[in-house]
């Protein structure tokens, strides 16, 4: 006796630094619906950056309630289909809010921004291996980016977030531990080992919090969450279309889009080019150390008793986001599509350089105080320099992070898988795989980061066979095309960090 299959989905909310989206895959990781909005960004003093909790709670479920609505209508599932749904996030971004209530106590501070500097300053001279103060527990520099030194400043500065802070009435999390604090009601206040690590609260080897390193940042545990692996089931979806679903993934969006990209193997890497562009480089079992400026990060860890993989990373801070600002504060173009058309009908930038340090510099150069700089201008210069300009310079970034990881990995990349916004831009790539020198391998669904948490949430319950531990389970799922070097790789490199430039800081401001 046969019994027709039942239809099995698994859904993923993907709350990346712009937008949301939820998006439902099959078991080949084809796309069955999804919903993506747009959220609010905030730039109150040039470098800072916060955005509003509660509309990324809200954008999730209406994501949730628009995509299934498509899925009904498209006819060949039902909502019901959906048996279990994985979390992936913008990482670092820093949400406080009441234990009580459940309320924001302030906007989160998003990952870009960079009102910190006198903090890190403060927190470097602090001890005596200054900005690798806690570099070998966290594989972290101080540096703006991460989540502790936000939470630093808002303890400093936020008279409001200090009391709750003092009376024990105040959750810390990332945008995950949000998501789910809300998805469950307020039942369940967790993160998984991947975005644990970008707080500089966790010992990279113990995967716990460190009692150390939250006395050096001067913050009080019981406002952390529980860490657990990136795959197993942590509750149920407490109300909505979703309710009563398992959450059984949550990871960092970077990490997850090494996952969806299916980078399992130690020495397999990606870079995703969305808001900022994140180089991952998988190491495997261990933590290996950079001498070259990259970070040490956890990848995932696939099941609580699974062994935990390790990444080096390299993080451009500005990448997609570049491409927006010409958007909407330059207006030279309409859409984000037309950058790639305008830079496609010049044959260079005709020496035009564009160094788009708007939040300083990440890895490898970790300036804080290096500010945007166009160089090369000449008379000859119109806009289609300008746009191949900006695009050309996430590419030499990325090119300086690949030289890194080859340093310290002592093996020179053979291809690049790449994802995000910005490679839906051929130009854009073919920019890449030329100034790399190597092949630049674009998979046929580009959401990897929306995949990776579905394929954890998936390989959590078993869904399809799916075991991330067994990447032979997964060979069905997503396939690559490959964009080959057209050119002879870039001869010189232009002056990516060369052009310090000292910013205003705003740190004292009052909002
Ligand atoms: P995130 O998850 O960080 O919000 P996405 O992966 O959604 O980012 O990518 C969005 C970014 O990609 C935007 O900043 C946008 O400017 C850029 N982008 C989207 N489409 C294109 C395109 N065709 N050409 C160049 N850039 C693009």
């Amino acid at each position: 006796l046969s019994y027709p299959k039942m239809p099995q989905l698994v859904g993923s909310i993907d709350a990346g630094t712009t937008s949301v989206r939820f998006m439902v895959f099959d078991e080949f990781a084809k796309v069955h619906a999804s919903h993506q909005m747009e959220f609010n960004q905030y730039y109150p003093h040039p470098g800072w950056h916060e955005q509003d909790a509660h509309e990324i709670i809200d954008c999730v479920y209406e994501c949730i309630d628009k995509a299934l609505e498509k899925l009904e209508q498209a006819g060949k599932f039902s909502k019901t289909d959906v048996k279990v749904i994985g979390v992936t996030n913008q990482r670092e971004t820093t949400v406080v809010w009441d234990k009580n209530t459940g309320k924001a106590l302030t906007r989160a501070i998003a990952w870009p921004d960079a009102r910190t500097t006198s903090t890190i300053r403060q927190l470097e001279s602090k001890h005596p291996k200054g900005v690798d103060a806690v570099k070998e527990e966290t594989g972290l520099p101080l540096s703006t980016y991460f989540a502790s030194v936000k939470l630093r400043w808002m303890l400093d500065n936020l008279p409001e977030v200090r009391k709750a802070h003092d009376d024990k009435q105040m959750l810390f999390g990332t945008v995950d531990s949000w998501i789910v604090y809300n998805l469950t009601d307020k039942q369940v206040h967790i993160t998984d080992a991947s975005n644990a690590s970008r707080t500089m609260f966790m010992d990279l080897r113990a995967q716990t919090w460190d009692k150390k390193l939250c006395d050096f940042f001067e913050i009080d545990m019981d406002i952390l969450p529980e860490i657990k692996s990136s795959s197993e089931v942590y509750g149920k979806v407490s109300h909505g279309m979703l309710k009563g679903v398992e959450i059984a993934g949550i990871v960092g969006d970077q990490m997850a889009a090494l996952v969806g990209n299916k980078c399992f193997q130690p020495g397999e890497a990606k870079n995703t080019y969305g808001t900022g562009a994140f180089l991952l480089y998988n190491t495997g079992e261990k933590v290996v150390s950079s001498k070259n400026g990259l970070l040490s990060t956890i990848a995932y860890k696939a099941g609580p008793d699974a062994p935990v993989h390790y990444a080096l990373e390299g993080s451009i801070a500005v990448a997609g986001s570049a491409v927006k600002w010409v958007r909407d504060s330059l207006g030279l173009i309409k859409e984000a599509s037309e950058i790639g058309e305008l830079a496609g009908q010049v044959e260079d930038t005709g020496g035009v350089y564009f160094v788009t340090a708007f939040n300083g510099l990440f890895c490898p150069y970790w300036d804080d105080t290096a500010a945007g700089t166009v160089v090369g201008i000449t008379a000859y210069t119109d806009k289609r320099h300008f746009c191949r300009a900006t695009l050309e310079s996430t590419c030499y970034q990325t090119k300086a992070i690949l030289d890194a990881m080859s340093k310290d990995s002592g093996v020179a990349l053979k291809a690049l898988q790449v994802d995000g916004g910005l490679t839906n831009s051929d130009v854009a790539m073919q920019i890449q795989a030329d100034i790399l020198g190597i092949n630049v391998e674009r998979p046929e669904m580009r959401e990897s980061t929306a995949l990776g948490s579905a394929l954890l949430a998936g390989s959590a319950v078993g869904l399809f066979g799916w075991d991330i531990n067994k990447p032979e389970t997964l060979s069905k799922v997503n396939t690559a095309d490959c964009i080959k070097v057209d050119r002879p790789p870039a001869a010189s490199f232009p002056p990516v960090c060369h052009l310090p430039l000292v910013r205003p800081v705003f740190e004292s401001q009052e909002r």
